[in-house]
């Protein structure tokens, strides 16, 4: 038996039980198979097995699994980014989860202004405060958002949060808490070009927790695929 397919149909299970401990639609949660460092072929049978949206967290590897894969896919980019390799991901991506300063929203917003199109982002948010982690403060957020939201060719449509580690997942929930609350604050200011629709949290360890808090888009590689070997 194919233990990709089988983990892919274990998580969506998980999904669903979270979403009726809280009275949530389960079609309001999307999950993204984190591929990283995984092969091709990892991506292919996670396709046949239904799975159609993949996040990818390093643009090199990104580029090849992209020229590799013929499914239609469906592909995010979800890791720290580079301004100079914005480029690479353009048109190739539905989604980039880790927008967390101005100077990338204009390569973002620059580089798809060459293609005519818009890309979807969402701003990633530094919710432990950590000196360790991306994304934005808590108190640059709102600026931030009203800054980006003004770039014609990208569109906001939620927030992202990578929080601090716990082996007890339970106490992730605060900060999964504070990211609900930050976009609840921030969609009551009604700006123009932003909407705070999509959450992007909860990974192998903690998505159940992460869903029952509201995430709509939760990045799962190491219950999906099995362990990485460090990159
Ligand atoms: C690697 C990664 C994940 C997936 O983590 P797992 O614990 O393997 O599920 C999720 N989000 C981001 C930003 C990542 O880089």
């Amino acid at each position: 038996m194919n233990s990709i397919a089988g983990n892919i149909r274990q998580i969506c299970q998980n999904i669903e039980s979270a979403c009726r401990r809280v009275g949530r639609n389960p079609d309001a949660v999307r999950l993204i198979a984190v591929s990283k460092v995984k092969p091709a072929e990892d991506i292919e049978k996670a396709y046949r097995a239904g799975q159609t949206l993949f996040g990818e967290s390093y643009v090199q590897e990104f580029r090849d699994k992209f020229l590799q894969v013929n499914e239609p896919v469906e592909w995010h980019f979800i890791g720290g980014l580079q301004s100079n390799k914005v480029r690479y991901l353009r048109g190739a991506v539905a989604m980039i989860h880790s927008v967390d300063r101005l100077s990338l929203a204009e390569e973002i917003d620059r580089q798809w202004r060459k293609i005519n199109r818009t890309v979807k982002v969402l701003v990633q948010v530094n919710v432990g405060d950590e000196a360790s982690k991306s994304g934005c403060s808590v108190t640059e957020l709102e600026p931030l958002v009203e800054k980006i939201s003004t770039l014609e060719n990208l569109r906001i449509c939620g927030l992202m949060c990578l929080p601090p580690h716990f082996d007890d997942a339970e106490q992730v929930r605060p900060f999964f808490r504070k990211l609900r609350h930050l976009a609840e604050h921030l969609s009551a200011q009604d700006l123009p070009n932003v909407s705070m629709h999509e959450l992007s949290m909860g990974m192998s360890g903690d998505y159940e927790i992460a869903v029952e808090e509201g995430a709509t888009l939760v990045r799962i590689g190491t219950a999906i695929f099995g362990a990485r070997v460090k990159k």
